[in-house]
């Protein structure tokens, strides 16, 4: 993936003046790429002698707690006070890993706050936000670690790829395509790991740091939403499932602990669609993925208020579980008629 020359100088000269008091925010329930990127954008931009402040809105999954650096994120729900002080004192921030403030949820008014730093957005999300002074939106790229990698290569060469950014960079590729499994899975990112590769990571034990290190209560949750929670409808073609507040206590829910449910019923052989409600004391998240064609992206935008990719989107519903899921049985219905799910 190659940007306009004129834009990797605009960047180049924007991180070249320092130091600067530079804030990289990443989205709410942050995963591996959005961490990941900011992780490994951070240490390029600490290495050119910047002050940098990495905000989250919420907490990130326990099994990304290994990652170098990750300490040193600032959590707006649990610190405000000191997110709300870098932002208002950055002269630079970085939106990385998503396409509209809203994503940023209560942050979003705190980055309001500061309308005189510049903005840059680097990010794989169809349909970005207008009003960045700067924009890298790739919605082919499969993650943003991949998007940025391309980025470091073009501005600084991969030679200033350490192993600790290059480790950063892996979990988001590795996170935000299911393991090498989903779209875009382009020569050019394969040649991308093989150069996080010589950086010396030990990719194994990556992989059994993510995948592997959840508590025996997920595992539980897990086979309990499964076997009891997983309902199938238009014809074993769409699957929902469901958790509300009380289930996940009972399993002493912790951030993360449901990151990948929602992928299990497309294993099954005819399923197109699937979608997960999951509980929350303001709204219910909703999380959707499907197969080739069907476009869920679409259909969070349209029955959702929300958006995402065309085969794993998000959104939120702010009327209690059943009306969702009746809201949702009958958005599938409107969606088959128009040809949405295909044949
Ligand atoms: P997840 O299901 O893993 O939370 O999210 C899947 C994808 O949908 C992610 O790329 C995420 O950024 C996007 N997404 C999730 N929730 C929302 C939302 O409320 N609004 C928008 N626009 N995108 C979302
Ligand atoms: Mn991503």
């Amino acid at each position: 993936m190659k940007f306009e020359n004129d834009k990797i100088a605009a960047l180049g000269s924007l991180i070249s003046e320092g130091p600067r008091k530079i804030v990289l925010v990443a989205h709410t329930n942050p995963d591996g790429d959005a961490i990941g990127a900011s992780l490994a954008w951070r240490e390029v931009l600490v290495s050119k002698g910047h002050e940098v402040t990495m905000i989250v809105p919420n907490k990130y999954p326990y099994f990304l707690d290994w990652m170098p650096g990750i300490d040193e994120i600032t959590i707006f729900r649990f610190d405000a006070k000191r997110a709300t002080s870098a932002i208002r004192a950055a002269d630079l921030i970085f939106c990385l890993d998503f396409n509209a403030l809203s994503r940023l949820e209560a942050l979003s008014e705190a980055l309001a706050e500061n309308d005189t730093a510049q903005r840059v957005l680097i990010d794989h999300h169809l349909s970005p936000e207008k009003g960045f002074d700067l924009e890298f939106s790739c919605p082919t790229a499969s993650s943003t670690c991949f998007l940025l990698y391309c980025l470091i290569e073009q501005l600084c060469g991969t030679e200033a790829i350490t192993r600790r950014m290059a480790e950063s960079l892996y979990v988001g590729m590795m996170t935000d395509t299911g393991n090498f499994s989903f779209s875009f899975l382009t020569p050019e990112l394969y040649r991308a790991v093989a150069v996080l590769a010589e950086k010396g990571i030990d990719i194994p034990q990556i992989h059994n740091n993510v995948y592997n290190g959840y508590t025996e209560d997920r595992a539980r949750l897990f086979g309990y939403t499964i076997h009891r929670k997983m309902n199938v409808i238009q014809e074993g073609t769409v699957a929902y499932m469901s958790l509300t507040e009380a289930e996940m206590r009972r399993y002493r829910f912790q951030q993360g602990d449901s990151e990948g449910f929602v992928n299990y019923p497309l294993t099954i052989k005819k399923m197109k669609m699937s979608a997960m409600f999951l509980g929350h004391h303001k709204f219910i998240r909703v999380s959707l993925r499907s197969r080739g064609d069907v476009d869920v992206n679409l259909f969070a935008r349209r029955y959702f208020n929300g958006g995402g990719h065309k085969n794993a989107a998000g959104g939120k519903s702010y009327v209690s579980m059943a009306e969702t899921i009746a809201h949702y049985i009958r958005s599938v219905e409107e969606f088959a008629r128009e040809g949405g799910l295909g044949e």
